[in-house]
C-alpha cells in the first residue's frame, strides 16, 4: 500500500490551521525551534517509508525517548521493573509531583517524568555505558547510524532541571532510587535531547507494529507478551492527562515529546511519526494529533 496520497492529503488539509499551541519553552533551546514546521512519515513493515513535508528535518525527541529506555531495560529484567513503577494513567501532568508522596515514592507509571527517572535509574546499573548503549539500541531500531544525542538541548534542559531533580531526590528519599542524582538526571536529559527525523522515528518503531520484532535485521527486541505490554502502555499512558483524548480521538498505541513529535503504531501494519512543535495545555503537539486522527478516521483502522 502506497501512503503518499493520503499523508499528503492530510498534510494540505491541516497546514492551514492556524490555532497550533505554543512551544516548549521551559526548555529554552526548544523555545526556539520554528514552530511552523510540519513533517508526517509511515513506515511499513517491509521496510518502505513515505513521507510528506519537514519528515525529513532532525528535532528532539524528549519523551518519545522513555520508549528506548523502558524497553532496553523489560528486555533484562522484564517484570522486575514493577517493583519501581507502576502501569496505571497518573491523570496528572507528566512532571507533576502530586501523586508521588501519597504513592510512597513509587511513580504511576513508566511515561510521566518520575517514571521514567526511575527506569533511567534502572538503565544505569543494567548497561555498562549507558548512554552510548542507548544510542546503539535506537540506532539498530531506526537502522540508521546518524541518531545523536543534541548538546546544546541536553545542557539546556541540565541547567533548568530543578523539578525533575527534585522527583529523582523525593524518590530517593523513599529508597526508590539508588544511583546518584545528578548523574541520573544528565543520562535523562541526554536521552530526551536525541535528535531524530520524522522518517527515522517512524522505522525505529517498526519493531512495535511487528510482534517485538526489529524488521531490518529479524532481531526480537521484545518477546511477543513484552510488545504487547509496551503498546498497552503507550495506549494508556503515553499522552499523560490527555491519553483518554487520544485513544479516543485516534485510537492507537503512540508517544509524545515536547519537542512536539507523536509517533503511533497499528500493530501487524505500520508506523507513522509526526512533528509539529506547537505544543497543547498537555504537553502534546497540536497538529500532530489532528493529523493522527485525521489518518485512522480516513484509513477507517485503528486497534479498535
Ligand atoms: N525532557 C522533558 C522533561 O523532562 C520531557 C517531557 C516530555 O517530553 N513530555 O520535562
Amino acid at each position: 500500500m502506497d501512503y503518499t496520497e493520503i499523508i499528503t492529503e492530510i498534510y494540505n488539509e491541516v497546514r492551514g490551521i492556524k490555532e497550533r499551541g505554543k512551544v516548549a519553552d521551559y526548555i529554552p533551546a526548544l523555545a526556539e525551534i520554528d514552530p511552523s514546521q510540519l513533517g508526517i512519515a509511515v513506515a511499513t513493515a517491509d521496510g518502505n517509508v513515505f513521507g510528506i513535508g519537514d519528515w525529513q528535518t532532525k528535532f528532539s525527541i524528549q519523551s518519545i525517548s522513555k520508549v528506548f529506555t523502558l524497553a532496553m531495560v523489560i528486555r533484562h529484567i522484564g517484570d522486575e521493573i514493577w517493583q519501581n513503577v507502576g502501569r496505571e494513567p497518573s491523570g496528572n501532568p507528566f512532571n507533576s509531583l502530586i501523586q508521588l508522596e501519597n504513592e510512597c515514592g513509587k511513580p504511576r507509571n513508566p511515561f510521566i517524568n518520575a517514571g521514567a527517572l526511575a527506569v533511567t535509574d534502572r538503565l544505569m546499573r543494567l548497561y555498562e555505558r549507558p548512554k552510548e548503549d542507548i544510542l546503539c539500541f535506537i540506532r539498530q531500531l531506526a537502522d540508521s547510524e546518524d541518531i545523536y544525542f543534541d548538546k546544546n538541548v541536553a545542557i539546556s534542559e541540565i541547567y533548568h532541571s530543578s523539578r525533575n531533580s527534585a522527583l529523582a531526590y523525593f524518590m530517593k528519599s523513599f529508597g526508590n532510587i539508588e544511583g546518584d542524582v545528578e548523574t541520573l538526571v544528565d543520562i535523562y536529559c541526554n536521552h530526551c535531547s536525541i535528535t531524530m527525523t520524522c522518517g527515522e522515528l517512524a522505522r525505529s518503531f517498526l519493531f512495535l507494529a511487528n510482534r517485538g520484532v526489529n524488521p531490518f535485521n529479524g532481531e526480537e527486541v521484545l518477546s511477543v507478551s513484552m510488545s504487547k505490554r509496551l503498546n498497552a502502555l503507550m495506549l494508556t499512558c503515553g499522552f499523560y492527562d490527555e491519553s483518554g483524548d487520544f485513544a479516543f480521538r485516534v485510537g492507537l498505541p503512540g508517544k509524545s515529546g515536547v519537542g512536539g513529535g507523536i509517533v503511533a503504531v497499528i500493530p501487524g501494519e505500520l508506523s507513522i511519526a509526526v512533528w509539529s512543535p506547537g505544543l497543547n495545555r498537555h504537553g502534546n503537539s497540536c497538529l500532530g494529533i489532528e493529523v493522527l486522527e485525521r489518518f485512522t478516521t480516513r484509513l477507517q483502522t485503528s486497534i479498535f
